[in-house]
């Protein structure tokens, strides 16, 4: 039996890239726009966050912009007035305090920018990304100012541990310390897999390509592996977080699946 009733996919911004960020060694000459993601579940016992964009705070501000992008060499991440989460949350009908539980895959800035926001809910990761994140030796994808918050009520998790019926969080270690993946079960669309940044693209599945970036190789590797195992055995389906091709046949928000 499952808890979940509706997978609401958010399309939070993009983000210009070399495509080296996605594939190891792979298309350093292409340069990319890669959608940003955020998921929104309505469930029998609530709403369930996944993940929450970037903040438009540090690309409006210019000296955030400088200190958290430029200074760093790096594009800012391209967010529309369409993109923002206010919009797409009014556009379903509900506000941010209707979010009890919001789960996050790791704290890379383009998955923890709203946290502020959900000082009331709970705030589910694994205990290795937080500890990793708090531990001072992040890189620029981190933004300590976007989660560094005495206000969050964070709840650490070690390992796969299923959030409620339906809902279960997969320990995908490897592009991050503690990056988690998620396995959904919808009444009417069967398993859905989110890989979050486990895999950018379809491309890291089909042929087995590393993430750009990774703590450890071996442990990335077998994350893939097992996301795509798990979707067969399951005869589920994945959706990207972060693929330009795959987002444009994804149903988004206020659309959903059910
Ligand atoms: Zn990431």
């Amino acid at each position: 039996m499952t808890t979940i009733r509706r997978l609401y996919v958010l399309l939070c911004g993009f983000e210009i890239i070399p495509k080296t960020i996605s594939t190891r060694d792979l298309g350093g000459r292409f340069i990319l726009s890669e959608p940003i993601c955020a998921y929104l579940l309505y469930t029998t016992t609530g709403w369930v966050l996944l993940d929450c964009g970037v903040n438009p705070r540090n690309l409006r501000e210019p000296a955030r912009l400088r200190t958290h992008y430029l200074d760093h060499g790096i594009t800012p991440p391209i967010v529309r007035a369409e993109h923002e989460m206010e919009r797409q949350f009014a556009e379903i009908g509900i506000g941010f305090g209707d979010v009890s539980h919001v789960i996050l895959s790791h704290l890379h800035f383009d998955h923890s920018g709203y946290l502020r926001h959900f000082t009331h809910a709970r705030i589910s990761i694994q205990r290795r990304e937080l500890d990793f994140a708090f531990g001072g030796q992040t890189s620029f994808a981190y933004i300590q100012d976007d989660y560094d918050d005495p206000a969050l009520n964070w709840r650490p998790m070690d390992g796969d541990w299923e959030a409620q019926p339906g809902l279960t969080l997969l320990d995908t270690r490897g592009h991050t310390e503690g990056h988690q993946s998620a396995v959904i079960e919808l009444p009417n669309s069967g398993s859905v897999i989110l890989p979050f940044d486990a895999g950018d693209l379809q491309e890291n599945f089909d042929r087995e390509i590393l993430p750009g970036e990774s703590c450890d190789d071996a442990a990335a590797l077998a994350s893939i592996r097992r996301l795509k195992r798990i979707t067969a055995e399951r005869d589920g389906r994945m959706i990207l977080f972060h693929d330009p091709v795959a987002i444009q046949q994804t149903r988004l928000a206020p659309e959903f699946y059910d």
